[in-house]
């Protein structure tokens, strides 16, 4: 029989004596008056640089709180700008290996953004943005038409540059003319002779709609209808605009799509420079529908920047404008006072840079996010914590010290949205290229002008990230590689998003406002981890194992 506490053995005292106990029920009462200060430490102890040394993700941990409510309870809207939030703190860096259109439309359908880079000429970011702009549309005002003459052969070239193939024909090719016609991609797919025009192939059993129609009754003709498109025409039959099967079944699956309150259009943001032919680049991405952009520099605070965000601010008032990057409290203050809507913030913590290397100059990037977002706080301007991102902690980190959003390269760029193709790397694993925009191979391309068009190969050269793209001789700030392949992000975002409300969850925290409010308050408490602390937090002393993290 096991002897227990406060039990006496044979003519002998209690191994513990009961008296030297309190009751249990005064637990929370000796904790409340005798341990004023909770355990752990406050986030200002925590990034004390004078004690600490800067700090990055893996040199702490935060504390788990009290767990009240279901995990999926927790909500992660937060803004990425002043004036625009999203439903998911997720954000894709804006580099040639990680987000051209395709990214940043499923970014922005699971409730983030991608940010469309700018290595390409002005016309091929602008046609990018112009995608994302269509993509998703509850009524399509502006839908691609064609007319009678259009051939079978040039209808299955559209497609191939839209990736759809549905277009309506009208008498003159144009909107607002008569409606005569639909071609899908089945009439045309197996149609060999390629010179026929589409009359030949085209439906003309049409299900229409009539102009004035509201999105939820035109939705509901069209579910009922056995059609991919419900064109909507005034009382002569002249289309006016569209409405989309896909986009019908997108808006169901997609609950999450970044969109603004008046639109039914995905957001879009893309980046620039800051030199003065970003200046027409800018005109060209604003005229594709832009809604946010971003300046793309690697030291925001200078005195190009600055005159940059003032320009934007006075000639397109209705853009959000993110500043950065900044690690400093005195680069953000610059870039505030300039008129920022946001602020991105690290130097020197991606995965493929090689700045504090080679420059000396950055910042560890849990000082940075918590530096930069205590002080840009103040201002209401929210902050995107970028680079450096690994892992789902590492995500709620980031948030923890004040950023409003994370912007990930490495962990997305081995997905099936990243431009580029798999291949198979001499380990015989499947990988896709990711590389750093300051590497040698990334600033050649965009010295060389990667686009097409001759004029926007001169105004494409000028875009420069690292102020050394124009220079002869080069000086990398990053690296070129490869990544493992991760699937779809359609997968990977809600697993991230998954794992970030079971944090909150473990945290004590309902939202991204809550965890906010929490650790300024100093509720949310944190512990400075050792090198064997670490050690001890990822998987130790097992033979072999396979790290799944998601089904
Ligand atoms: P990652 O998520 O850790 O891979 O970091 C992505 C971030 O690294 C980007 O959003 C940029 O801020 C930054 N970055 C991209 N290319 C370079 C480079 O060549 N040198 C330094 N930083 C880079």
């Amino acid at each position: 029989m096991p002897i227990l506490n406060g039990d006496s053995m044979a003519g002998s005292e209690p191994i513990l004596p009961k008296s030297k106990f309190m009751d249990f029920s005064q637990a929370l009462d000796v904790l409340k008056n005798e341990y004023p200060e909770r355990d752990g430490i406050d986030v200002k102890t925590l990034v004390d640089s004078q004690k600490n040394g800067g700090l990055t993700y893996n040199d702490f941990l935060i504390l788990p709180g009290y767990i009240g409510f279901p995990a999926s309870a927790v909500t992660l809207e937060t803004p990425v700008t002043k004036r625009i939030s999203l439903k998911s703190p997720f954000i894709s860096s804006p580099m040639d290996t990680v987000t051209e259109h395709n990214m940043a439309i499923h970014m922005a359908l699971l409730g983030g953004l991608g940010v469309v880079h700018h290595n390409c000429s002005a016309e091929e970011q602008a046609e990018m943005v112009r995608k994302v702009k269509r993509f998703e549309n509850g009524f399509i005002l502006d839908p691609i038409v064609i007319s009678p003459t259009t051939t079978v052969g040039e209808a299955k070239a559209l497609k191939e540059k839209w990736g759809f193939g549905g277009f309506p024909v009208t008498e003159d090719g144009k909107l607002r003319s008569k409606l005569v016609g639909i071609i899908t991609p089945r009439d045309i797919q197996f149609h060999s002779d390629l010179d026929d025009p589409v009359t030949a192939v085209m439906s003309t059993d049409l299900v229409t709609a009539r102009t004035g129609i509201d999105l939820l009754e035109a939705n509901s003709i069209l579910s009922k209808s056995k059609k991919g498109k419900l064109p909507i025409v005034d009382e002569q039959g002249n289309l006016v605009s569209l409405l989309s099967r896909s986009d019908l079944m997108k808006n169901l699956h997609y609950p999450l799509a970044s969109k603004l309150p008046h639109s039914k259009q995905l957001i879009s943001a893309a980046a620039i420079g800051t030199r003065p032919d970003d200046k027409i680049r800018l005109q060209k991405l604003v005229d594709a529908g832009l809604d946010i952009v971003i300046l793309d520099s690697s030291q925001g605070n200078s005195i190009f920047q600055i005159e940059m965000i003032k320009y934007i601010k006075e000639t397109h008032p209705a853009l959000d404008v993110i500043g950065g990057n900044v690690v400093t409290r005195e680069q953000a203050a610059a870039l505030i006072a300039a008129g920022v809507d946001g602020l991105r913030i690290g130097m020197g913590s991606g995965s493929a840079c090689i700045t504090q290397e080679v420059m000396a100059v950055g910042r560890p990037q849990a000082a940075s996010v918590f530096n930069v977002t205590s002080f840009a706080a103040r201002f209401g301007v929210p902050c995107i914590a970028d680079g450096g991102i690994q892992n789902v902690g590492h995500i709620v980190k980031g948030l923890a010290l004040g950023a409003s959003t994370v912007m990930m390269g490495g962990l997305l760029a081995g997905t099936t949205e990243s431009p580029g193709e798999y291949y198979v790397s001499h380990e015989g694993k499947l990988v896709k290229a990711y590389r750093g925009m300051g590497s040698i191979d990334a600033m050649e391309d965009k010295k060389a002008g990667a686009g097409t068009n001759k004029d926007a190969k001169a105004s494409n050269a000028g875009t420069a990230r690292y102020f050394s793209e124009g220079d002869r001789l080069l000086v990398a700030q990053g690296v070129s590689g490869s990544v493992l392949d991760r699937g779809s992000i359609t997968k990977f975002v809600p697993y991230l998003m998954a794992g970030v409300q079971h944090s909150l969850q473990d945290i004590g925290a309902k939202s991204l406002s809550e965890l906010r409010q929490g650790v300024v308050d100093g509720k949310v408490r944190f512990e400075l981890r050792t090198a064997s602390a670490q050690v001890e937090g990822n998987v130790h002393g097992l033979h072999s194992f396979d790290k799944k993290l998601y089904s």
